[in-house]
């Protein structure tokens, strides 16, 4: 029999952690890939599984992607991730919570959680009252650091695209930059508005009509249908809606130069980021472009853990180093003949010790 750990989603996991808590009912898995940088850090995804097997998945491919995020961004942080595995019921409740807390405290600060997909601000308020290792939780004051990760999130897109248009068109000058954008929620909405004060020329689409057409009106920016964005001639395409947009038909299909947008994996499989390359498009990473949020939340906790005050500016400073990590990609790239994406993978692998010289 082969060993499950040399199935292919193990990536060398420091550790997979399997709660079961009988008095809750709770079964949860914790795992941590890298703590070469620091505590292992990711959030807590509350999802049902038909097939538990799929839970692992998770668990096994997301830690991983947060070790490549966080090290990317320069935090002192590793990576991990937890996951849930709710029954088909959904049922959630404050002893499962409890216990998932006293899992993480038992695991003395290796794994830090925060709030991921089925996982409010209040959960982890009650996980927070069996563990110190958590963040993500209630700000104390307006300029501190942490509360919503959306707005952080949309600063440093909005950073990523000002020096992917300097990298790719040659110019700081955003006036008549034409950008479209896939998504005008959190992340989406506050790059459209951040782009608009600049005079960049904005084209939205959302499936949410209504809000996506008073947005436009409020920003003075064009409107079309969710399924013609992908195709809007544009200097910038910003995915900030879905996963999985581009794969060969829709990059065939693409009329841009730059891709720079927060979805989380917006390309469909690994090679499609060669595609985008061999087109010409400049593409940002989507893992270290959408840092902003991360960057925010593991603040927060650093702060807490070392007893002192971070502030909004602080995550700020930090945020503003993502358009040098992007440019430290393209230039490699450029250098190299590799498309972006894989030269991430491969500094970020080198900044948890697992490069090709390690
Ligand atoms: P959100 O739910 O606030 O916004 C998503 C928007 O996309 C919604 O307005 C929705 O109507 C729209 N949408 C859905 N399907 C669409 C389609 N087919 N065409 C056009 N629009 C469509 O979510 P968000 O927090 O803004 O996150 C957006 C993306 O960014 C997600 O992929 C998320 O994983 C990623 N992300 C978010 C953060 C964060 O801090 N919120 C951080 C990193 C990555």
């Amino acid at each position: 029999m082969t060993a499950f750990w040399t199935e292919p989603d193990f990536d060398d996991h420091e550790m997979v952690h399997v709660v079961r808590d009988r008095g809750s009912g709770l079964t949860a898995i914790i795992a941590v890939h890298s703590t070469h940088l620091g505590p292992g850090a990711g959030g807590t995804r509350f999802w049902h599984y038909p097939d538990p097997k799929d839970g692992l998945r998770d668990a096994l491919r997301l830690s991983r992607g947060m070790s490549y995020k966080n090290a990317m961004a320069g935090l002192p942080m590793g990576g991990g991730k937890a996951v849930i595995l709710a029954d088909d019921a959904r049922t959630k409740t404050p002893e499962m919570l409890a216990a998932f807390g006293d899992a993480v405290e038992g695991l003395g600060g290796r794994y830090v959680t925060a709030e991921d997909v089925g996982i409010s601000e209040a959960d982890m308020v009650a996980v927070s009252q069996r563990t110190a290792h958590v963040s993500g939780l209630p700000v104390s004051g307006e300029d501190s650091a942490g509360g919503d990760p959306g707005p952080f999130t949309s600063y440093g897109i909005y950073l990523g695209i000002k020096a992917a248009v300097r990298h790719k068109l040659g110019t700081d000058d955003m006036r008549g930059v034409h950008v479209a954008v896939q998504g005008t929620g959190s992340v989406g909405g506050g790059v459209a508005k951040l782009l608009a004060k600049d005079g960049a020329r904005l084209t939205l689409a959302d499936i949410h009509a209504d809000a996506v057409a008073a947005l436009a009106q409020e920003l003075g920016a064009d409107v079309v249908a969710p399924d013609a964005i992908l195709t809007t001639p544009c200097d910038v395409l910003s995915p900030n809606a879905l996963g999985a947009i581009l794969d060969e038909r829709s990059i065939d299909a693409l009329q841009t130069q730059i891709v720079a947008g927060g979805a989380n994996n917006q390309l469909a499989r690994a090679h499609h980021g060669k595609a985008l390359f061999e087109r010409g498009i400049l593409y940002a990473p989507d893992y270290v472009i959408n840092a902003g949020g991360i960057i925010s939340v593991a603040t927060e906790y650093l702060a807490r853990r070392d007893g002192h005050h971070a502030s909004k500016a602080d995550v700020n400073a930090r945020i503003e180093q993502i358009p040098a990590r992007l440019e430290q990609v393209w230039q490699t790239s450029q250098a190299s003949g590799t498309s972006p994406d894989i030269v991430a993978d491969q500094m970020a692998q080198e900044l948890i010790g697992r490069g090709a010289a390690a």
